[in-house]
């Protein structure tokens, strides 16, 4: 980093943090948005003026809530719930609830504010928001998570609408969950309404939503290695995870002709020297992710408990477990295997030393903000069909999802010029929090003071 952006960086963080005091992932966001953007908003007078990164720091509104409900036990339960409904510059406040235990209000603030940035750099008129409860779906029967969506919905739902907020699930959150609250929304409101995405289908949920962010995943790494004049046939992938977005990158990239040779869980990686094929991975999610059933031969998949899939000797990694996931250690054995692009599946999967240390090794890089925008992206596509009464095939949605992943490939690209890595290519993370900025800073500038 140079001296002048250290020196703008620290004076901005230096005015933020009191107001943030303790929020250490919301405090990182912000610095490492802030390292990138400050220059330009120093070269632009009316971004200056507007003061317009300390105002995207700022969360329109936080709605905290208390949620009560009955256990199947008949006992009464107690849970917290919140909306930062971070920004509506762009479009009606968009971004995920999740129900996990011990969330807090500065870890949604903190993924509110990525997905302001996140949201802009698809193209579509989407704000930012995000939410959830401090409540543990694991254990609970359909009749309790039924119970708790609708007590949760019960406060929500007078903050919501197609065009005011609308949320959609995350972790803890699927289909299931999404239908029992937007019933809950549609039964107060009085009205039919898409206003939570990722619906199941029988109320008005888009074909193609659940596969989205995996899929998008391999088109916005597809455009990143044509960018370098390579393919992904033949390439050897490292996959992180075993859930929703790690299978459907799994499945498009075998689709694409490249072997997958990991997925992995808490436990360990199962491991493919030769590829998985769509009937290993078949297997592999049929199992649960059982670390003690052995796979059968035929398969050609190995477990090894305790390992990671960063030694595997692949060429694009990518990334789709959770926060954090992949050390310096791990950044180390992938450089060192001759691994060259990585694309984040998961929101921030990378340590800061793993992300400097594969920086230095000049692999290539997209962050999560870009990379797994592909969920948000076709939730805008379902916010589409619904406000039209309209259903899409799975083909047309495929090809509309493939296009904004390479439109926003194509904006990150047009960044180059201050956006550039030591070797000549693009600076994907940098490009990514410049070109949302710009978007957000019209937006606010075209505005006026509000
Ligand atoms: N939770 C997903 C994300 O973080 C999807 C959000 C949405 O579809 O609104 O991008």
């Amino acid at each position: 980093m140079s001296d002048r952006i250290e020196a703008l960086q620290t004076a901005f963080m230096d005015e933020i943090i009191p107001g943030h005091d303790g929020e250490t992932e919301f405090l990182r966001a912000v610095a490492d948005v802030a390292r990138d953007v400050l220059t330009v908003e120093k070269a632009h007078s009316t971004y200056t003026d507007a003061r317009v990164l300390a105002r995207l720091c700022e969360a329109d509104r936080i709605i905290a809530f208390r949620i009560v409900w009955r256990d199947d036990r008949g006992a009464v339960q107690i849970n917290r719930g919140w909306r930062v409904q971070h920004s509506n510059l762009l479009g009606p406040y968009k971004g995920g609830l999740r129900w996990v235990p011990g969330l807090t209000r500065s870890v949604l603030k903190f993924l509110a504010f990525e997905q302001a940035f996140k949201n802009a750099l698809t193209g579509l008129p989407l704000g930012a928001a995000k939410g959830g409860a401090d409540f543990d779906p694991a254990g609970r029967s359909e009749a309790e998570i039924e119970r708790f969506a609708h007590a949760f919905m019960a406060e929500l739902a007078a903050h919501l609408g197609p065009d005011r907020d609308v949320p959609a699930g995350d972790i803890g959150v699927g289909a299931r969950e999404v239908g029992f609250m937007v019933r809950a929304w549609m039964q107060q409101a009085r009205i039919w309404g898409g206003a939570i995405t990722g619906k199941p289908l029988a109320l008005g949920g888009s074909p193609l939503r659940n596969e989205a962010t995996g899929f998008g995943l391999i088109h916005f790494a597809e455009a990143m290695l044509n960018e370098a004049g390579e393919e992904f046939e033949g390439k050897r992938i490292a996959i992180s995870g075993r859930g929703n977005v790690a299978e459907h990158a799994a499945r498009k990239a075998i689709l694409r002709g490249a072997k997958v040779i990991s997925l992995s869980g808490r436990k360990g990686v199962w491991h493919a020297p030769d590829g998985f094929t769509h009937n290993a991975l078949d297997w592999l999610l049929e199992t649960g992710g059982d670390a003690a059933v052995t796979p059968p031969q035929a398969l050609g998949v190995e477990f090894r408990a305790g390992h990671k899939p960063w030694a595997l000797g692949a060429d694009v990694a990518l990334p789709c477990a959770t926060q954090n996931e992949l050390a310096l250690d791990d950044a180390k054995a992938l450089a060192d295997g001759g691994c060259r692009f990585l694309a984040e599946g998961a929101n921030m999967p990378l340590t800061g030393d793993a992300q400097a240390h594969l920086t230095r090794a000049g692999v290539a890089q997209a962050p999560g903000k870009a990379a797994n925008a592909g969920g948000v992206a076709v939730s805008g596509l379902e916010m589409q069909q619904n406000a039209t009464f309209d259903r899409w095939s799975r083909d047309t949605l495929d090809h509309r999802l493939k296009a904004i992943m390479c439109d926003l490939h194509a904006r990150l690209k047009a960044e180059r010029a201050q956006c550039c890595t030591a070797t000549g290519g693009i600076d994907y993370r940098r490009a990514a929090n410049v070109a949302a900025y710009r978007k957000l800073a019209d937006a606010m500038v075209a505005g006026g003071v509000i």
